[in-house]
């Protein structure tokens, strides 16, 4: 149980973040959700399952803007009294050649992808490590750990991911903090389907068998993964289970990167 935790997810009021704070917040935790788009419904949703009078709350910092991850991180410090479970979830694609990957993309895809992390974790750290507890989990992706053409900006951004999170679980090692990343395969939310889209109308083919051969392109299991699974993996990080997997990048994933 969470009760009594706090818990900030980044980009949760859609896709995957948003399957890891209705999870947190089943499990007794107050949630801080954040995102674009209709958190309303997002924090309805979230406060349907919540359990044990853990409340609800959201804040509107874009990832990309260092000030408004700092101005996040007070309003979880003064509303809250400061996040005790931390998910790096923000995250954005765009899939291009090198040669022509519009530098913007970069720019931005760098600073929600791997910046905000940065940030979010500088932030949380002292309050965890004064309490001696704490969990840090970081979305990253299979893009992580192996590249695919055309997504140089995503998979340099998760690399970094990979790589932030091993400094901090090695930071924290001999306290009650770990820090894991979580990588996953090809899970069907709004990031993933606008691939599929994108894929259908580059190749002249219907949505369905646009996904099934982007799933069957790289994942071996033929199935996508769902939000859902993956948020039963941020719950075993925040167990007393959990407590010394510290460092890992665990891919869930199909067997994608298993070849
Ligand atoms: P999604 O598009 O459904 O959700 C992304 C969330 O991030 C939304 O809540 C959105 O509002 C928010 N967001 C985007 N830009 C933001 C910004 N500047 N500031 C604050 N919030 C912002 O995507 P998803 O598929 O659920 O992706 C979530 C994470 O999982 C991402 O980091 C993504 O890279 C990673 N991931 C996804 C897949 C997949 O197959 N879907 C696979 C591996 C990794």
């Amino acid at each position: 149980m969470l009760a009594g935790k706090v818990a900030l997810v980044t980009g949760s009021t859609s896709g995957i973040g948003l399957a890891i704070a209705r999870a947190l917040a089943e499990k007794g935790a107050s949630v801080i959700l954040n995102g674009f788009g209709d958190f309303e419904s997002a924090k309805r949703e979230v406060s349907e399952v919540a359990r044990g009078g853990a409340r609800v709350g959201y804040h509107g910092a874009d990832m990309s803007r260092e000030h408004d991850v700092a101005a996040m991180m007070t309003y979880a410090a003064q509303e809250f009294g400061g996040v005790d479970v931390l998910v790096n979830n923000a995250g954005i694609q765009h899939v291009a050649k090198i040669e022509d990957f519009p530098v913007d993309k970069w720019n931005a895809i760098l600073a929600i992808n791997l910046t905000s992390a940065f940030h979010t974790t500088r932030l949380a750290l002292p309050h965890m490590k004064a309490k001696n507890w704490g969990r840090i989990v970081n979305v990253a992706s299979v893009h992580g750990l192996v590249a695919s053409a055309e997504k140089s900006a995503y998979v340099a951004a998760k690399h970094g991911l990979v790589g932030l999170t091993k400094v901090t679980a090695l930071e924290t090692a001999k306290t009650g903090v770990t820090c894991n990343a979580l990588c996953p395969g090809w899970v069907l939310t709004p990031l993933v389907e606008a691939q599929i889209k994108a894929r259908a109308e580059n190749e002249g083919v219907d949505y369905t068998e646009a996904k099934r051969r982007l799933v069957a392109e790289k994942q071996p299991s033929g199935e996508l993964v769902t939000a859902s699974q993956l948020a039963e993996l941020v719950l075993f990080f925040t167990s007393e289970a959990g407590s010394q997997v510290r460092g890992v990048a665990w891919n869930m994933d199909g067997g994608w990167v298993a070849q």
